[in-house]
């Protein structure tokens, strides 16, 4: 189906991928906590994962996709300590915490479709899932697994690792672990300062709880995603990916719970996307460099020149490996726009291009061989733990050579119907299809370009029956307009503002 390898942060080497049950692959991702707008951050993490599930289904395979909604109200740590961010939200905004869920739930779907990707074909929330959340955890306790107290549940890591190797995803060692966890001993009700909560014991005042054979609470972060990727996917599935935060201690403690629930860890390749820094700074709020998606597309912050369509944007992340740090300025941004925009006019020159009758004679068969190399090569790159930077290489060096075409430097001649097809699907499969992207026009929704052909087209009809007076006047007062028509060499007519 395909030669795919993919970097498996569990084993720390590129493997072969290989799915469980072929053509069938499960892949799950850790969705958004839903308590505030998604980040620039957060949309490069899902956009990645879009390229990949938009990948895998390019290859042929049957992808179910389950992402999640984190909606349960955790605390910001397993502790027990810190806040319920969707409680004080919601105080915040004199709003229920389900209207806070409700509210950042329909903000996010709407960034991720401005952003072109695709929707998961699952997006279970936590708070619907309580009822196998809490069966998982009487699981873990009858299987010693888990221990209660005081109506608050936790994880025996230690016991846990007499049997299976806490730690192996995120190459942490337990006694490390326990030294670094020392100021914390004897301070809480664990056994163990390393445990962490599966089910926490709400106090009076936490709007978010519900009723469990441990009283009444709500549960732990870890558990929703165990609990929702063994329902959706199976004990055992193909891929699981999320932010390289998530990596320790999220995926580290969803391993243990998959493991002590079912013997069986969830997923075959855990999958882990890289931060994005702005400026060379992290994107923090604190920084003030705390873009909003929304932000790049109007412009509207002081730390952007204008605003960016989401195409470029993604153009941008899409030039770095998923799994490096990326960091992005303005000029990045503004190389990205020149360098999609080449890309698509190159498209649309050559989806154009009217085939010439075959004369296999004059085609210039190195060329071919090159054309046919740069094209089969991206499908080697994408198989090459999804290198999209290189694919990006690559269809440059197509658009290149289709504008020498249109330039004159190469003769049309040259190049069989065959490769200029070639380069027409390589192109279009790869920007529309793998890579989510649309026409930079496209993007400041308009239906400019249609009716620009339309008028393009009359004034084609009218010069062909010589009606000079139309095709004059078309041209005019597009000019009057601010819009320039230009006769290119090929015959095709561009225009420009
Ligand atoms: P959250 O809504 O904070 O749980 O994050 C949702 C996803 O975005 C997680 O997979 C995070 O790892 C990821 N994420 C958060 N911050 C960044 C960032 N600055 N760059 C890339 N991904 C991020
Ligand atoms: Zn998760």
């Amino acid at each position: 189906m395909s030669d795919l390898h993919i970097y498996n942060s569990l084993t720390r080497k590129k493997e072969k991928f290989e799915p469980i049950n072929a053509p069938h692959v499960g892949l799950y991702v850790c969705g958004p906590t839903v308590y505030s707008d998604a980040h620039i951050g957060n949309v490069r993490t899902f956009t990645s994962f879009d390229m990949i599930y938009r990948y895998l289904t390019f290859c042929g395979y049957k992808v179910r996709y389950v992402r999640n909604i984190t909606d349960a109200g955790h605390l910001t740590n397993d502790r027990g300590e810190g806040v319920n961010r969707m409680e004080s939200q919601a105080k915040l905004e004199s709003l229920e915490p389900m209207e806070i869920v409700q509210k950042y739930t329909v903000g996010f779907h709407h960034v991720m479709e401005m952003f072109n990707a695709h929707p998961p074909t699952i997006e279970p929330t936590a708070t619907g899932h309580l009822i196998e959340q809490i069966e998982m955890i009487e699981v873990l306790i009858n299987k010693g697994f888990a221990y209660e107290v005081n109506g608050n549940v936790y994880f025996d890591v230690k016991k846990y690792n007499e049997t299976y190797n806490y730690g192996a995803l995120s190459g942490r060692n337990i006694d490390e672990l326990i030294a670094g966890y020392r100021d914390l001993d004897g301070q809480d009700e664990k056994q163990n300062s390393i445990d962490f909560a599966l089910w926490k014991k709400a106090s009076p005042e936490h709007i978010m709880q519900w009723k469990s054979p441990w009283g009444m609470g709500f549960p732990g972060w870890h558990l929703e995603c165990s609990a929702m990727s063994t329902k959706y996917l199976g004990k055992d599935f193909d891929i699981h990916g999320g932010g390289m935060d998530l990596k320790f201690p999220h995926h580290e403690c969803e391993i243990a719970q998959n493991n002590g629930y079912c013997g069986h860890g969830g997923a075959k390749y855990w999958m882990h996307t890289n931060m994005l820094n702005f400026n060379g700074q992290k994107m923090s709020k604190s920084f003030g460099n705390s873009i909003l998606p929304m932000e790049f597309v109007t412009g509207n912050h002081p730390l952007l020149d204008k605003g960016y369509s989401p195409s470029v944007v993604r153009f941008l992340f899409l030039q770095t490996h998923y799994s490096s740090e990326l960091d992005i300025n303005i000029k990045g941004l503004q190389d990205a726009e020149k360098g999609l925009k080449k890309l698509m006019e190159a498209l649309a020159l050559i989806t154009n291009f009217e085939l010439r009758i075959t004369n296999d004679n004059s085609e210039n068969q190195k060329l071919s061989s090159d054309i046919q190399h740069l094209t089969s090569s991206c499908k080697e790159f994408m198989d090459d733990d999804f290198n999209t930077a290189r694919v990006i290489a690559n269809l440059f060096e197509i658009a290149t050579i289709i504008n020498s075409i249109k330039g004159g430097q190469i003769k049309k001649e040259e190049i069989s119907n065959e490769t200029i097809a070639l380069m027409q699907k390589t192109l279009s499969d790869y920007l529309f299809d793998v890579f989510g992207l649309k026409p930079v026009e496209e993007n400041t929704p308009s239906k400019m370009d249609d009716v620009m052909n339309v008028l393009i087209d009359i004034r084609k009809e009218a010069k062909v029956k010589k009606d000079f007076s139309t095709s004059d006047a078309i041209r005019n007062k597009l000019q009057e307009a601010g819009i320039q028509l230009k006769d290119e060499k090929d015959g095709s007519v561009s225009w420009s503002i």
